[in-house]
């Protein structure tokens, strides 16, 4: 197999769980892969033998294993000597991380060892035999900027969502490889114990419904009402991200540039303006339905429903017409 010309993706865990955005990843991955007429890798660091089952659905050619109780955790340091000793030993010319704390941690003191270039926030990718060319958003999403990488490997984090996610195929099984062991007495960093925090309802990032709130809910005990109506739709709360800064819910239901990115089948926003950085996570949602007192607010140009009223008087008489009629 043409070894030193790979695709190879990292594919991260957590919790045993294989994080949402991998079939990202891997639809990038076989692009690039047919695109340059090579092999495509992916590495699982920490992951059950469930993860690996699911990853060996991905179509790549290897999937390399690494098993070392210590990338069970998300640790950064841990996480990189495993992942560079794979990459010398493997020798790939295209590397695919994930937009996560870990993944773009990885990615960036990847770079720096290996001494290349990254693309970060990859919205498109193209790439031919001597180079390859990323944009990403820059300035708070209002332009985009274009990178090109020339030396190889070149090393992507492609931004959530701007991608399809691939179909898991079981018809064809990848070949497990033992990744190479992590080299002693590399680990300049120890990880403590650290407790999960505890996510308000479903996975907002998984969610098929997200009832997201702004600063026009006026205060955290308002949330109250989103989550109640989530809970009646089987969805999960998100906000913008002043209420997050103001501390009325949970930084982890940031929605936007500077938080998560979500795409589900329906998108529900209440007071929220529609500034392009919250929107450029959540833009892709099939149906975005927008209440808002406000009839100039610029979230009436995205949605697709919109709504022109004060939520005091619109979701209390909308939760009740769930609650009576049985959910949707
Ligand atoms: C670099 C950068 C990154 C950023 N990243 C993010 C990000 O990731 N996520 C994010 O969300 N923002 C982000 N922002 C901030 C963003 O620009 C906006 O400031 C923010 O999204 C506005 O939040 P909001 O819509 O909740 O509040 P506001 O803009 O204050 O809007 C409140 C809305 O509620 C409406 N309203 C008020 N009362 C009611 C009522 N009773 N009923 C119905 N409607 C009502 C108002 O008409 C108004 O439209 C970022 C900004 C920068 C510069």
């Amino acid at each position: 197999m043409g070894m030193a010309d790979g695709v190879l993706i990292f594919a991260e865990t957590d919790g045993g769980r294989l994080h949402a955005g991998f079939w990202e990843l891997v639809t990038v991955g076989r692009q690039l892969a047919t695109k340059l007429g090579t092999t495509m890798h992916v590495a699982v660091q920490g992951g059950d033998a469930s993860t690996v089952t699911e990853v060996r659905n991905s179509g790549a050619d290897q999937v390399h294993v690494a098993e070392d109780a210590r990338l069970a955790e998300p640790w950064p340091d841990a996480h990189l000597a495993a992942f560079a000793t794979l990459c010398r030993e493997l020798g790939p010319s295209v590397i695919v991380m994930p937009r996560t704390p870990l993944g773009m941690e990885v990615a960036a003191r990847l770079a720096h060892r290996l001494g290349v270039g990254l693309a970060p926030d990859a919205m498109t990718i193209e790439a031919t035999e001597t180079g390859m060319v990323c944009t990403r958003p820059v300035f708070g999403g209002v332009a985009r900027a274009t990178i090109r990488l020339t030396r190889r490997p070149w090393i992507v984090v492609p931004y959530r969502r701007a991608f399809e996610a691939a179909t898991p195929s079981s018809s064809c099984q990848s070949e497990l490889v033992p990744a190479p062991a992590m080299p002693e007495g590399t680990l300049r960093t120890q990880c403590g114990p650290h407790a999960r925090q505890s996510d308000e309802g479903p996975d907002l990032e998984r969610a098929r419904v997200v009832v997201a709130g702004g600063m026009g809910m006026s205060e955290a005990g308002s949330f109250q009402m989103l989550r109640e109506i989530a809970e009646l739709l089987g969805g999960a709360v998100g906000a913008s991200r002043p209420v997050c800064d103001a501390g009325w819910v949970s930084s982890s239901l940031q929605i936007g540039l500077t938080g998560k990115t979500v795409a589900p089948e329906v998108y529900i926003a209440v007071g929220i303006s529609g500034a392009i950085q919250h929107m450029s996570g959540c833009s892709s949602s099939r149906t975005i339905v927008a209440i808002n007192k406000d009839p100039a607010a610029p979230i009436f140009q995205q949605s697709t429903y919109g709504v022109v009223g004060d939520w005091k008087e619109v979701l209390p008489a909308f939760r009740d017409a769930l609650a009576g009629g049985g959910g949707r």
